[in-house]
């Protein structure tokens, strides 16, 4: 069941046209299905009955406050990674003790602000990491949970920006290190030890890495057993790839059948941080053509959205499928499908065929719920677009596109330079 559907000639979300809401809130701007977005939370959350679990939305895919709060109504939790992620997750209504803080760089201000807020555990990524939150514990006077985020050298066979349980990787403590931090954490006043963690990777396509990593997790969970050390959470972390293109990932089902039986009728109570694949192809990028030209051997669609709204495809050369909101008769087009930014590297789609669209015609950007928005910028002075989630047959603004002052906010200029 998609919610992106055409119906006779025209794209619709759920039961709105989206040339509609163009016309309404302007381009570019990102649209969520708020049925989609509830049904893959939804098929996630479910795949792994039978299981004490907490789907951990991971917040970086997409902190729109909307659909982070779709979320914790249905009874997820949130993977932040910031203090501004933590902020954004209490402004939703997130009950603390259901986030999980991950990240390699916590700042003392962020780790003090979560501490306060008394979140249910914070992954550590270094024994420094540790060291620096027992203190700011005992400074605030607060416990803090832990779990260590174990880097188990599996290969997520997916792209290297993207892969984070390797060896090489900046991600986590190697499993030798682990026993010894786990260790050290026993003997740290203010630290309770409740999980182990990992995240291996993401837009992974396949469900042997994940397996490979749950093994290792839970060899270390019976070693630290004989050393009289408890683990409570087991934390898979996120990484679950989706179609874009023509890739065949595990269905959600599939991917959780192996950790079900793996974990089953032991007293781990699982955490999962998944991202991408509940929000990715929940969302799409709305474009509008502003000129077409031909090159020497070369056909350019140039689109109102550019590469400070969508980065991906510059910076992964990740695939998404560009479709027009209202399809025409005629054949169609080889072309490349760029943005208005000064950048060669400004692409939505290189040598694509598309429908031939013609200069104001609307174009669909799919599967652009995930690292869509919440990777844009401002680059170019450009205002971040707006944000759109459908329900049914209505539509609901539910991030306004930035205006001009918004763009200069907080800046100043410094007396000496005034005349
Ligand atoms: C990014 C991230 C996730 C989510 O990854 P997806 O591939 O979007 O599922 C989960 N956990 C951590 C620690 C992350 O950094």
């Amino acid at each position: 069941m998609h919610h992106f559907i055409y119906r006779k000639n025209e794209l619709y979300c759920e039961d709105v046209p989206i040339r509609v809401i163009a016309e309404n809130v302007g381009t570019p701007f990102y649209l969520y299905s708020h049925a989609t977005l509830k049904r893959h939370f939804l098929i996630f959350d479910e795949a792994f009955e039978g299981l004490k679990r907490l789907i951990c939305f991971s917040a970086k895919a997409n902190t729109n406050l909307a659909v982070l709060k779709l979320f914790e109504s249905l009874g997820g939790g949130l993977d932040i990674v910031s203090g501004g992620e933590l902020y954004r997750g209490l402004k939703a209504g997130f009950s603390p003790d259901r986030i999980v803080y991950s990240g390699v760089g916590k700042r003392v201000d962020e780790i003090d602000y979560a501490l306060d807020t008394g979140i249910l555990m914070f992954n550590i990524e270094s024994l420094e990491e540790l060291e620096l939150i027992d203190k700011r514990a005992g400074l605030l006077k607060r416990r803090a949970p832990v779990a260590i985020r174990i880097n188990p050298d599996v290969d997520p066979k997916t792209h290297p920006y993207i892969s984070t349980g390797l060896e090489k990787s900046k991600f986590g403590i190697n499993t030798e290190t682990a026993i010894e931090g786990y260790k050290v954490a026993n003997k740290l006043e203010n630290i309770d030890i409740v999980g182990i963690d990992c995240h291996i990777g993401s837009q992974i396509t396949e469900a042997k890495p994940f397996e490979e990593a749950l093994e290792s997790l839970k060899n270390l969970i019976n070693e630290l057993k004989q050393l009289g050390i408890e683990i409570q959470y087991l934390d898979m972390g996120g990484g679950l790839g989706i179609t874009y293109d023509d890739e065949s990932p595990p269905h959600p089902r599939e991917y959780a059948k192996a950790i079900v039986k793996s974990l089953e009728g032991t007293h781990l109570y699982l955490i999962l941080e998944p991202g991408r694949v509940i929000v990715g192809n929940a969302g799409i990028l709305v474009t509008r053509v502003l000129f077409r030209k031909s090159g020497k051997n070369k056909e350019f669609v140039i689109a109102d959205a550019g590469m400070n709204d969508l980065m991906r495809p510059t910076l992964y050369n990740a695939f998404h499928a560009i479709k027009p909101v209202v399809t025409t008769e005629d054949p169609p087009i080889m072309a490349d499908v760029v943005g208005p930014i000064c950048e060669t590297g400004d692409f939505l789609a290189v040598e694509r065929k598309i429908s031939d669209v013609k200069q104001g015609d609307l174009l669909a950007v799919m599967s652009a719920g995930a690292y869509g928005f919440t990777m844009s910028s401002n680059y170019c002075s450009r205002p971040r677009v707006a944000e759109v989630m459908v329900k049914d047959d209505r539509f609901y603004v539910v991030k306004d596109r930035q205006n001009y002052e918004d763009l200069v906010a907080g800046e100043s200029i410094p007396p000496f330079l005034e005349d």
